[in-house]
């Protein structure tokens, strides 16, 4: 029997992914990604509230000293969440991907000495695996010939605040804006704000809940002039709120809002909001 393989198909190593995730993951722990920090200068800048402007400047003086002596902006240093993009022309080489980016992440975690916090069994043995892995990854195939990984190190206390919900189509744009305000103001201090708020809408149950969550890598505003629009507006309702830099009041309880939507059942609205606190410790690369 004749078999036909593509030869010019692109090949790359997963020792290449893995590499590259220990390098992104032992860098967000002690770097804040830049438009995070632009936001922060600007609210800052912005801010009348005294106590508010005192937090800023720590938060400022902790991500200096996070950089210049090396040490993790939180002791909370996260799960550690993958996005890989596979392009399709790619053939990946070197064995499994998977074990390649739980050993990557147990890597960078032990060798940065970076907080641990993974545990093996959710409800009973509760036993820490002592290297924070397994990773969560989410794999997609895209056209083209690179891997693009996205990482995310996401602490729990603003996992914790996240919530998703079943809404009717009828409730509409303002029960979306309703539910995302709302589990904002449920989370109040307790996921140290100023957040960046993720906003899935429409999918299904749990693609909605990823779409919240890839919400957070997104560096732009929203393309779409509707969502766009509905940004803006679920910012400036959230920040009216007076929650302020970790709960002390002011006008920048949410640094950002970043909305994703797909398509969605005629009987369904599903809406998720995954809170994420000001740290939004994200990277991305692109393997060629
Ligand atoms: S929510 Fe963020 S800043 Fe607060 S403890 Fe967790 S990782 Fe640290």
């Amino acid at each position: 029997m004749d078999l036909w393989y593509d030869i010019d198909m692109k090949e790359i190593d997963v020792k290449r992914i893995g590499d590259k995730t220990e390098e992104l993951f032992g860098r967000i722990a002690y770097r804040y990604p830049e438009m995070i920090m632009d936001a922060i200068h600007q609210a800052h800048q912005e801010e009348t509230n005294s106590r508010a402007c005192n937090v800023f400047s720590m938060l400022k003086e902790n991500a200096r000293i996070a950089v210049e002596e090396h040490i993790p902006i939180c002791q909370d240093t996260g799960m550690a969440v993958v996005w890989l993009s596979i392009g399709q022309d790619v053939h990946l080489t070197g064995g499994d991907v998977n074990t390649a980016i739980h050993e990557a992440v147990g890597r960078s975690y032990t060798g940065n000495a970076l907080r641990a916090s993974v545990v093996d069994d959710p409800l009973y043995a509760r036993k820490n695996t002592k290297n924070n892995t397994p990773a969560l990854i989410h794999t997609r195939i895209v056209p083209g010939d690179t891997v693009t990984i996205e990482v995310m190190a996401k602490g729990f206390g603003s996992e914790n605040k996240s919530q998703l919900k079943m809404l009717t189509p009828a409730m509409g744009v303002e029960g979306v804006k309703e539910f995302v305000v709302e589990t904002v103001r449920k989370a109040g201090p307790d996921a140290c704000p100023p957040y960046v708020v993720g906003v899935g809408i429409g999918g299904d149950f749990e693609s909605c809940a990823e779409m919240s969550k890839r919400a957070l890598l997104r560096e732009e505003p929203q393309e779409d002039p509707q969502y766009n629009q509905l940004e803006k507006e679920l910012l400036e309702s959230i920040n009216q709120l007076n929650i302020g830099p970790m709960g002390y009041g002011g006008k920048a309880t949410a640094l950002k809002v970043m909305v994703e939507y797909a398509p969605t059942h005629i009987a369904g609205l599903p809406c998720a909001v995954n809170i994420c606190c000001h740290v939004c410790r994200h990277a991305k690369a692109v393997i060629e």
